[in-house]
């Protein structure tokens, strides 16, 4: 699957939870007004950011309410934790380089 294809599926995901979760076309519109200007690594670190704060609350939520031994919420909530912490340390990386790199190639 490449990237425009697991974008896709994502999306797509998103959009059906998005539906059954009530949330308004503004809403959307209203994120899209945050994410417009941004460059490239601006709206993939938004992204990650935003994925990720929602990410803990439920986590800490859930780990509140939670004791089960092999519980399928938590093991999906430390593999999406896991992968949203590496692409955040990465994105931080390549701003650092970036932001290093007068040319802005990295
Ligand atoms: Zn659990």
């Amino acid at each position: 699957m490449d990237t425009v294809q697991s974008l896709d599926h994502t999306i797509c995901q998103a959009d059906e939870a998005a539906h059954l979760l009530g949330v308004s076309p503004t809403q959307v519109a209203e994120s899209l007004r945050d994410v417009r200007h941004l460059d490239q690594a601006g709206r993939a670190a938004y992204a990650a950011d935003t994925a990720l704060e929602a990410l803990i609350d439920l986590a800490m939520t859930h780990r509140q309410d939670c004791g089960r031994r092999g519980c399928p919420t938590c093991t999906a909530i430390r593999r999406t934790l896991a992968a949203n912490l590496a692409s955040l340390r990465t994105l931080r990386l390549d701003a650092i380089e970036r932001s290093a790199d007068p040319t802005g190639v990295v």
